[in-house]
């Protein structure tokens, strides 16, 4: 009698749980996560190098990672940042595409630190920064690893990193070589653009909602669409952008297309570097001013 009780009871309490899961809510969904907050924080730098993208990651296994290396008269800022932050080795270092205002610093950084793994993308460019860094990575005898859609970076119980991006090998736009990252932790995950453009990013057909959203292309309008921020649904932006660039860069209309999506909106420019660290539920965001 006993056991068919407890039997009634947990349908009882089943049914109750599939009424919580029909509840559209953000909240709700965030109470039905099975994680609970961490003491190890996953720590995430949006270094301002001007023109440029250095987003440095400190993840909560104890690993390091490094998407792109800002401009080249930013290198020694950027290890100078990192250095200062405690580390000398950086176990992931992420080139999303070979353009200068990614690659300018990655020699300096890889000359100055142990690093474990490369990624770059299946794209080529016949400058000079470039050349320079292919020479430095097999001066310091490492092998460059194929980063494109479907590798992944790590896949531990509570720590995921998978490339999302590029689909194609065959883009006339060097920006759509871009690699895109997806860092998940607990129930908070960060979705990195470098500078791919809508016609990569249409393509992506896995999971991209994101609770932080490295803007893409430094906020150009030909990035961020509307179906992108749909899938994304972002509740903090950062847009890595040099202050009076010549590009334009953020365009209004990419500002005014986030703002439907939160208030959070940072840029380098006006805030200087970014740092948002979670425990893998909550969200903290610090700025430079
Ligand atoms: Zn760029």
């Amino acid at each position: 009698m006993k056991k068919i009780f407890l039997s009634l009871l947990s349908l009882i309490l089943v049914s109750g749980c599939t009424n919580l899961n029909l509840e559209p809510s953000n909240s709700s969904e965030r109470e039905e996560s099975a994680f609970t907050p961490s003491s190890d924080e996953l720590v995430a730098h949006f270094i301002d190098v001007g023109q440029g993208d250095a987003n440095f990651i400190e993840l909560p296994n104890g690993e390091t990672m490094l998407i792109d290396a800002g401009i080249a008269s930013t290198g020694d800022d950027i290890v100078e940042y990192i250095e200062n932050l405690g580390y000398d080795t950086i176990d992931y270092v992420v080139s999303t595409h070979p353009h200068a205002d990614h690659i300018g610093g990655m020699a300096e950084v890889i000359e100055a630190f142990d690093v474990d793994a490369i990624y770059m993308p299946k794209a080529v460019s016949t400058s000079k920064t470039y050349e320079n860094l292919l020479e430095t990575i097999q001066d310091k005898g490492l092998s460059i690893k194929t980063g494109k859609s479907g590798v992944k970076v790590l896949d531990e119980d509570n720590l995921d990193i998978v490339m999302v991006a590029p689909s194609s090998d065959d883009y006339s736009n060097l920006n759509n070589y871009s690699i895109v990252l997806k860092i998940t932790y607990g129930d908070v995950s960060f979705l990195y653009t470098g500078d791919a453009e809508e016609e990569s990013l249409e393509e992506i057909t896995s999971d991209i909602k994101a609770d932080v959203l490295k803007v893409g292309h430094h906020g150009s309008d030909t990035s961020t669409s509307e179906e992108f921020l749909e899938k994304v649904n972002p509740q903090y932006a950062v847009i890595s952008v040099g202050e009076k660039n010549s590009y334009g860069h953020p365009a209004a209309s990419t500002i005014e297309l986030l703002q439907e999506y939160t208030n959070n909106i940072y840029q380098t420019d006006l805030n200087g570097t970014v740092v948002i660290s979670t425990d893998g539920v909550n969200i903290n965001v610090k700025t430079e001013r």
